[in-house]
């Protein structure tokens, strides 16, 4: 059997970075930028006053004190009407253009108004004090931001600033959510006798979007062919096609032989690792699909160990992750299993490094469990007593 980085390795060889397009940049964040932005223009594009206060000439001021008369008064969205001159001073609002022949802005606290002139008493300014001169941020046609950023909301800011309200970069991929099961109800319905509430679809929408994909979701597939064949015929028309349920031994787990006869290659089916074993990943065309087993805690590790990786590579990471940390076990754990083992688990990061403590688990169906948790942590086959402050590998999920 594959072991998970095998199969992590061949689900990667499948996946490439979708092709550049323009995107707003209301919906740009935690996208990776596929061209080099220049600014259109010097900015700020004048010289701007950092304080509300005066704008005076530093040479009129050597000792920090002096009287000089108001001539002007300018607020944020103005220009000045008059240059200040030797012995004059403009009343300036934060935000607004220096006058000509001012080179320092005086704070208004350090600051009275007599009549029309103004006295000051403060630290004998310099020039420049309290402006921000024109370009001193950037100038035009400078690259502010170059290809391959990971876009932040500083970056989606300084967008906004170089008049760019689209620009192009990767875009998300778009993942079809397909839960299949016979005994699935919606979330909203009282299950009946032997039916379940359908957790995975919701469940792997969330995952999509913590992924900075978009789901989309098909709604639930019944254990039958003619249930599964147009569902994941819709679902083969997107870049992802993510299933759930029905890819394990069972009588009813039809998804891979549908798959095969619509032309999805298998590449994997089955990797060594608890749960999710019976994990499916196939190809068509430029289409990845992915069967997850159904029992929710297989479904949720699985999308994190194959889905979220080959989702940030479709997305133009480089680092397709995911992130697996050395984590130093809080309290002794003895534990048997028979294949490497994903267990549930909280991760800090203290002043010692990375610590985790197991959740209180029963197994793959046991969801509520891994509230309040954010990781895995992986053990190994056999029989042991791990003891505290032993070091395990451990995939952060959050
Ligand atoms: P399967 O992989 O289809 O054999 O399902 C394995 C287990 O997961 C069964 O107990 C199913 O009832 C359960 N299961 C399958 N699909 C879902 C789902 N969408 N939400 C919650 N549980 C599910
Ligand atoms: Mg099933």
């Amino acid at each position: 059997m594959l072991s998970v980085a095998e199969a992590q390795a061949i689900v990667l060889q499948h996946a490439r970075p979708l092709p550049a397009d323009a995107v707003a940049i209301a919906d740009a964040l935690g996208l990776v930028l596929a061209e080099d932005v220049a600014s259109d223009l010097d900015v700020p594009p004048y010289d701007k006053a950092m304080m509300d206060g005066y704008a005076v000439r530093s040479a009129d001021l050597p000792q920090g004190r002096g009287l000089l008369a108001v001539i002007d008064e300018v607020v944020a969205g103005q220009t000045p009407r008059r240059p200040v001159a030797a012995g004059q001073a403009t009343r300036i609002m934060t935000g607004a253009p220096v006058p000509a022949g001012a080179d320092a802005v005086i704070k208004v606290e350090r600051t009275q108004l007599v009549d029309q002139r103004v006295q000051i008493d403060d630290e004998p300014p310099r020039p420049g004090t309290n402006i921000f001169y024109r370009a001193q941020e950037m100038r035009r046609g400078d690259v502010v931001l170059a290809r391959g950023t990971v876009l932040s909301p500083q970056d989606v800011g300084v967008l906004a600033t170089v008049g760019r309200p689209q620009v192009q970069a990767i875009p998300r991929p778009v993942v079809a959510v397909l839960p299949t099961g016979d005994e699935l109800v919606d979330p909203g319905q009282v299950p009946g006798p032997g039916q379940i509430r359908n957790s995975n679809g919701p469940m792997i929408g969330a995952q999509c979007r913590r992924a900075a994909a978009l789901p989309r979701y098909l709604g639930i597939a019944r254990d039958r062919l003619d249930s599964l064949r147009p569902l994941i015929a819709e679902g083969l028309q997107c870049h992802v096609l993510v299933l759930s349920g029905g890819v394990s031994a069972g009588k009813l787990d039809l998804v891979p032989g549908v798959l095969q006869e619509m032309e999805v290659t298998a590449q994997f089916h089955k990797v060594e690792m608890k749960p999710g074993k019976p994990v499916f990943f196939g190809t068509r065309g430029q289409t990845l699909v992915f069967g997850l087993p159904g029992n929710p805690v297989s479904s949720l590790v699985c999308f994190e160990l194959f889905v979220r990786p080959a989702l940030r590579r479709l997305l133009g990471h480089a680092d397709a992750g995911p992130r697996v940390v050395p984590a130093a076990l809080l309290g002794d754990f003895p534990y048997k299993t028979d294949r490497p083992t994903y267990y549930p688990a909280r991760l800090e990061e203290g002043a010692a490094g990375w610590q985790v403590r197991p959740a209180a688990w029963s197994g793959s169906a046991d969801l509520w469990a891994l509230s309040g948790t954010n990781a895995f942590v992986l053990f190994p086959a056999g029989d042991h007593r791990h003891s505290a402050g032993t070091r395990f590998p451990t995939l952060i999920c959050e």
